[in-house]
This record gives C-alpha cells, sequence and structure tokens, in this order.
C-alpha cells in the first residue's frame, strides 16, 4: 500500500551541491518519495530523508529509507510559493560547473504521475518566466506532455537510463517505466527539437564494454548533448534493499575495494566504448570522492566539479 498525501514547504527553491556532478545550482524537489521506489535509489540514505524521519512517522511512513517507494508526500504549492521566492530573490548562485541551473528534481521523479507533472509544469513555466536554465531529470515518458513548453533553449531534458534491458530493468527497478519506453521518449523528444541529455546510471556490475559499445550506438541516435555515467553502490540502505529484491550482486560491491574495482573497471569500458563510437567529448564521469586511493588523484579531481559540455543561452 502506498501513503499519499500533501506536504507544505516554505522554500521550494533549494541551493544544491549538484555542481560537483555537473548537475545543478539549484533543485526543486517536487514530492517528498517517489513510487518508482528503484531498489538502488540513493535518496532514502540522504539528509532529505535521514534528518527528516520524526516529520515522516507524523504522516504514517514507519521506517522512511526502507520503506521508501511506498510514500508520496506531493507540494502541491510550489508553483506558487515558487513565484513568491523569485519575485523577492535579488541574487542567483551560479558556479562554474552548476551554471546557475534549476534541476527538477534531484530527491524525486518530477513526472513519475499527472499530479507532479502538474506541479513540474507549473515550476517550469515560472522558471522561464524568470528566464532561468532548467534541467529536467525523470524515468518517466510523461515529459513528452510538455514539449509545447520544453522544446526551449533554456531547458535540457534527461533520462535516466542505465541499459536498454527491459528484463534487467525490471529486476532493479521493477516500478519504473521500463528501458524501452524511455528511450523511444527520448526518440521523439529528439524529433520534435527537445535539448536532450542522459544518465547512464546506475550501471549493474554485469555490464561490459560490449554492452557499452552497444548502448552508445543506440543512444547516439538522440544525440543528447551530455552522456552522464556512474556505477551502482551499495553503501546505505539501498545496500539492504537491492539484497531484499533478489540483487546478489549488492553484496559484493558492499565491500569498498570491490566496488572501487568495478568503478574502475566500468570507467575504462565506458570510455574506450565512447571513444569507438565518437561520443567521447559528451562523456561526464560521475566520479566518486570514495574512489581516493583507488584512482589518480588528478583523474578524481578533474572530474569532480568539472563543467558538462553543453553550452545554455545567455540570459540568466
Ligand atoms: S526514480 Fe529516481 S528518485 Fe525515484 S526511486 Fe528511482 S532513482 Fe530514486
Amino acid at each position: 500500500m502506498t501513503i499519499t498525501g500533501i506536504e507544505e514547504i516554505i522554500n521550494p527553491l533549494q541551493e544544491s551541491k549538484l555542481n560537483k556532478k555537473g548537475l545543478c545550482d539549484y533543485v526543486i524537489n517536487v514530492a517528498t518519495g517517489c513510487t518508482h521506489g528503484c531498489s538502488f535509489c540513493y535518496v532514502p540514505s540522504t539528509p532529505v530523508i535521514r534528518t527528516n524521519q520524526q516529520h515522516l512517522k507524523e504522516k504514517g511512513i514507519n521506517d522512511p529509507q526502507l520503506d521508501w517507494g511506498k510514500y508520496l508526500l506531493i507540494r502541491e504549492d510550489i508553483p506558487e510559493k515558487l513565484t513568491e521566492v523569485l519575485e523577492k530573490k535579488k541574487t542567483w548562485k551560479t558556479t562554474p560547473s552548476g551554471k546557475g541551473v534549476v534541476l527538477l528534481s534531484s530527491g524525486t521523479d518530477p513526472y513519475q504521475n499527472k499530479q507532479t507533472a502538474k506541479i513540474t509544469l507549473g515550476a517550469v513555466e515560472i522558471l522561464l518566466k524568470h528566464k532561468k536554465r532548467i534541467r529536467i531529470l525523470t524515468r518517466s515518458p510523461l515529459w513528452l506532455n510538455h514539449l509545447n513548453t520544453l522544446v526551449d533553449n533554456n531547458i535540457t531534458v534527461g533520462m535516466s537510463l542505465p541499459y536498454l534491458d527491459d528484463e534487467l530493468s525490471r529486476k532493479i527497478e521493477p516500478f519504473a517505466p521500463p528501458p524501452s519506453l524511455r528511450y523511444n521518449a527520448l526518440l521523439k523528444g529528439h524529433q520534435r527539437g527537445c535539448r536532450l541529455y542522459v544518465a547512464i546510471a546506475p550501471t549493474p556490475p554485469m555490464m561490459k564494454l560490449d554492452d557499452f559499445q552497444y548502448y552508445l550506438e543506440k543512444i547516439m541516435k538522440f544525440k543528447p548533448e551530455v552522456i552522464f555515467w556512474e556505477p551502482i553502490n551499495a553503501r546505505g540502505s539501498n545496500g539492504k534493499r537491492m539484497l531484499d529484491a533478489g540483487l546478489d550482486f549488492a553484496s559484493i560491491i558492499a565491500d569498498k575495494k570491490n566496488w572501487a574495482e568495478n568503478f574502475i573497471l566500468q570507467w575504462d569500458a565506458i570510455e574506450t566504448a565512447a571513444k569507438s563510437v565518437g561520443c567521447l567529448d559528451r562523456l561526464h564521469i560521475w566520479a566518486d570522492a570514495q574512489l581516493k586511493g583507488f584512482v589518480d588523484e588528478t583523474k578524481l579531481t578533474d572530474w569532480i566539479g568539472k563543467p558538462t559540455v553543453e553550452q545554455w543561452a545567455n540570459n540568466i
């Protein structure tokens, strides 16, 4: 059973540290919780959920980390609150790697259902009115319903697409739309002139050079401006959720050395594949500070906080 409800927040526009990943300087999360409930999801291990346990318990959610996927508290008043915030806001944070971008969303899927899609559209319209740069990140094709708004030089739409294997997806992220639907949505978005990116993330350890090669050839058909990549980790409550879902590889990558070795192997594989497919310039590695001691430190520092290659309209 899914616990659903409404949640009020004071300021929907939060500064974000996701500039380290080249994603944004601000985030807007349209809900707390996510009904996609992906087994590997890192969100329940982040402070957003960990420091909010009491509030969530009051809403009837007993274990906000392990019950991830079984609750959704929607923030209906975001468009109204966002208008108030932007009308008063005098300064705008713009780091070299965050580029002043607003990401919807980092802690939930902004297009997981019609309700969140409506709030997302409302927020996007207000951000556009204020000439802000917007990055959408979703696993759902529902954004195609909003192409009239989303085809804009100040918006880039991205989908998380770690693999193109629907069967594998049913084991790892059974409640999210299958990769074949996501892939087709990206092709349609490309045909309609939407600016796109893709997050090949997080990849399970069984993906090897041949998989990346095949995959990159397919995704280059919709010309993503940036191709983000990172492998799965199992260092929070997601390790237990993956094991509960029957994903035995989680017990192997729970060991830091194994995780790091797998990271490095896949990093080499995706770079080699990207070189051969001709998209190395678009590949953006989400390097992880915990690799320190396992890879050359300059390689790490080069990627953490590196700006992405896509260009934005000048007006922010
Ligand atoms: S769609 Fe994203 S936020 Fe939602 S459960 Fe999956 S990984 Fe987490």
